[in-house]
């Protein structure tokens, strides 16, 4: 049985701080692979403002190829309408039955606001989350049993949630366990890249280079 990592995002474009600390979890999760799921219209984000969904995808592909252990998945853009992780994590249960166990990666941030995901406990029992505690000044206070997670479980998801410190999770009797793993904190995020090929700046060293080359070549976020 392969334990494997769905990471789902905008990725717009990927950077970085996706793929460092998709790394960092693959190798504490003795993840075989982590699949990058790029959303095609995400429920959440303005979609005036999401880059053609090709341009992200292939992004990914130059960001992953030749990577091993990073996987790039059309799912989502291959579906119609909106995209629901809920949909994505049962088709991957239903492909990898017997074969793979399913982890969801997510941000602290994106997390934080799971309660709003269409069928988001029905999500809770299928697959146990990763929650990257990212660096936002607004989480500085998360320490320890991880305060503001804790709160959020209990007061917006149940109250029988409770911290196993030994596995570093979130246990509940009928949902399934969510983990939290710190990582590198990378203050990187798709908002300060486009921001800065917008002012002429380069994002070197803050994307892969085959990324940056792609955007320059595409004209992406001028
Ligand atoms: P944007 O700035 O456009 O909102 P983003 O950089 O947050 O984008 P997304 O594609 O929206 O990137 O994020 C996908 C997932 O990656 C989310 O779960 C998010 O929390 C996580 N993530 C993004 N940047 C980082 C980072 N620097 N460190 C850890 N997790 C990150």
């Amino acid at each position: 049985m392969n334990n494997i990592g769905l990471y789902g995002g905008t990725f717009n474009p990927i950077h970085y701080g996706h793929l460092r600390t998709a790394w960092e979890v693959k190798e504490a999760f003795n993840l075989a692979s982590v699949v990058f799921i790029p959303a095609a219209i995400p429920p959440h984000k303005n979609p005036g403002q999401i880059e053609n969904t090709h341009d992200r995808m292939e992004m990914i592909r130059l960001a992953v190829e030749n990577r091993r252990g990073f996987e790039l998945s059309h799912v989502e853009l291959q579906r119609a309408g909106l995209s629901f992780t809920v949909d994505t994590v049962k088709y991957f249960q239903t492909i990898g039955a017997g074969k793979a166990k399913y982890y969801f990666i997510i941000g602290s941030d994106a997390f934080l606001e799971i309660n709003t995901w269409k069928s988001f406990r029905e999500l809770l029992s299928l697959i146990s989350f990763i929650v990257m505690m990212r660096p936002d000044p607004d989480l500085k206070a998360i320490e320890g049993p991880f305060p503001m997670l804790h709160d959020f479980l209990c007061r917006k998801i149940s109250k029988d949630f409770v911290f196993q410190s030994d596995q570093a999770c979130y246990c509940h009797p009928d949902l399934m366990p969510v983990y939290v793993q710190k990582v590198t904190p990378l203050s990187i995020s798709s908002t300060k890249i486009r921001e800065m090929i917008r002012e002429g700046r380069s994002a070197r060293f803050l994307i892969p280079d085959a990324v940056e080359n792609y955007i320059h070549t595409k004209g992406l976020y001028q």
